[in-house]
């Protein structure tokens, strides 16, 4: 099974990605996640990709589909992908669909994730992530333990997002409304979205989601 998790910039998509490759068998491809990485150990194209990530900005197609083109050609299509992230344009949607159909599949759903700008801003800005895990936190809702250690996997490393501060998170809605929204309307046309409410608990999305795929 393929499916994509679409939404805007602190949906959820990446922590529901985690709870569906935890529950099935499926691998979790975050364009976000692999431009981090390429960031973080400053290969040629993380220098290049920084600053437009930092500022909140999309990366350039071409550099987002070669990305997920070498995953899928490692993987060489072996397993169920949750794309995390991508596609968020047009071009990407358009892509996607081509890779797929190079590797003899297809893609089975689109949960869009439903949520209100106020409520990303409040969830963003409170944001940090275990560097180890990937688990995520909420200074306001789910606080760092007392103990300084992740509650799933034990490691000490959290980390804030350079992008996650008011003014990048603007910039970032602006991309999703501009860019990234018209695929609502190009999975719906060709009937595979299904939306859920993103403002639910995170059980309750996940239950959401599981209902939308079985
Ligand atoms: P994310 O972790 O998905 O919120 O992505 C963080 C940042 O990485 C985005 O704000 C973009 O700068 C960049 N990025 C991630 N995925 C894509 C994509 N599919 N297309 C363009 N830029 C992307």
């Amino acid at each position: 099974m393929n499916i994509i998790l679409l939404g805007p910039p602190g949906a959820g998509k990446g922590t529901q990605a985690r709870k569906l490759v935890d529950e099935r068998t499926m691998v979790q491809l975050s364009t976000g996640d692999m431009l981090r990485a390429a960031k973080s150990s400053g290969t040629e194209m993380g220098l290049k990709v920084a600053a437009v990530m930092d500022a909140g900005e999309l990366v350039t197609d071409e550099i987002v589909i070669g990305l997920i083109r070498e995953q899928l050609e490692l993987d060489n299509g072996a397993s169920g992908y949750i794309f995390d992230g991508f596609p968020r344009t047009l071009a990407q949607a358009d892509a996607l669909g081509e890779l797929l159909v190079g590797m003899g599949e297809n893609l089975d759903c689109v949960i869009e994730m439903q949520v209100d700008d106020e409520a990303l801003v409040a969830r963003i800005t409170a944001r940090s992530t275990c560097g180890s895990c990937g688990e995520v936190y909420n200074d306001n809702t789910k606080p760092i333990p007392a103990d300084e250690k992740c509650t799933n996997c034990g490691a000490s490393d959290f980390q804030r997002r350079a992008d996650d501060n008011e003014d990048s998170l603007r910039t970032r809605l602006m991309a999703y409304y501009k860019q990234t929204s018209p695929l609502v309307g190009y999975y719906y046309a060709k009937g595979d979205l299904k939306s859920v409410d993103g403002l639910a608990s995170m059980d309750d999305v996940a239950a959401s989601i599981k209902s939308a795929l079985d």
